[in-house]
């Protein structure tokens, strides 16, 4: 029963948020969003545990099609980053500000990247391309995400300095036009690059948060140097170019790991 730990952590955290939020807030709403994607996570660890090749796929399209067509399309919730600044400036602590604040800024203190690799809807998406493990070298094209991130923040700002009209409706609009585009660029970009993953590396405004915090993550994979044998499958099967086999914080692209396992299932002294 001892592995099957994790996954009952994963349930206690997410129970943990969902009662506090569903108290403190005084709605029902909370309690059934964040149980849903804490079972959601604990499904696919404990499908990962019994040796189910798919099961993060499970848990990311359980939590991205729940996202993206009940929160987005259906309660028009703008859960992109452009939401986020939206509820941050009127300064209303709910959907967006919440979702960042758990998923996206404090939440990668404790679990990195295990949004990108396990929620984003995004990524659930590009991860059905034929280039799950990239074809090229990664490029120096990390810049584009602060321009995009920029971009983000200047379009709010002046839809607020602009007095614009019926603002609910313009982010509604926002996600739907948004999201199209992160679609069409990040398909695109992955046959371009031959990389699932070229839009996680390069475009994604989501990663100025999601990087420096994730470096700090008290969930992390480390290697066991004395069963390591150095035969680079671990380097070779990575979606995201993580040096997996140096144990430093500061290893190559080591804010770039999304917690994705495919270097744990294909390591064959199970030194990771
Ligand atoms: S980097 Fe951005 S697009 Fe990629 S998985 Fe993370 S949040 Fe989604
Ligand atoms: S280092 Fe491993 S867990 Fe992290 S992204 Fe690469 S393959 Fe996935
Ligand atoms: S796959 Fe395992 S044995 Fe091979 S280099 Fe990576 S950690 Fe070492």
């Amino acid at each position: 029963m001892k592995k099957y730990i994790p996954p009952l952590a994963f349930l206690l955290i997410f129970e943990t948020v969902a009662v506090t939020l569903w108290l403190t807030k005084d709605n029902l709403f909370y309690l059934l969003n964040f149980s849903y994607i804490g079972i959601s996570i604990a499904l696919g660890v404990t499908l990962f545990i019994r040796e189910y090749p798919h099961a993060r796929r499970v848990t990311q399209l359980l939590v991205g099609c729940y996202m993206l067509f009940y929160l987005g399309l259906i309660c028009q919730e703008n859960m992109q980053i452009e939401g986020f600044w939206y509820y941050l400036f009127t300064g209303v602590f709910e959907a967006a500000t919440i979702h960042y604040a758990v998923a996206k800024i404090f939440g990668p203190l404790l679990f990195g990247r295990g949004w990108c690799g396990y929620a984003c809807w995004t990524a659930m998406v590009l991860d059905f391309l034929p280039y799950k493990q990239p074809k090229q070298p990664r490029k120096r094209w990390g810049w584009i995400r602060y321009v995009t991130f920029v971009l983000s923040l200047v379009f709010i700002s002046a839809l607020f300095l602009a007095h614009v009209g019926d603002l609910e409706r313009i982010m509604f609009w926002a996600f739907l036009i948004g999201n199209g585009l992160y679609y069409a660029i990040g398909i695109a970009l992955a046959f371009y690059c031959q990389d699932n993953r070229a839009f996680c590396k390069y475009i994604c405004p989501v990663t100025v948060f999601l990087k420096p915090m994730s470096y700090f993550s008290l969930l992390r994979i480390t290697c066991d140097s004395s069963k390591c044998v150095s035969c680079g499958k671990c380097k070779r099967v990575c979606p995201m170019d993580v040096d997996i086999t140096d144990n430093s914080r500061t290893r190559a692209n080591g804010t770039e790991c999304i917690l994705c396992l495919e270097c744990v299932k294909a390591c064959p002294r199970k030194a990771l």
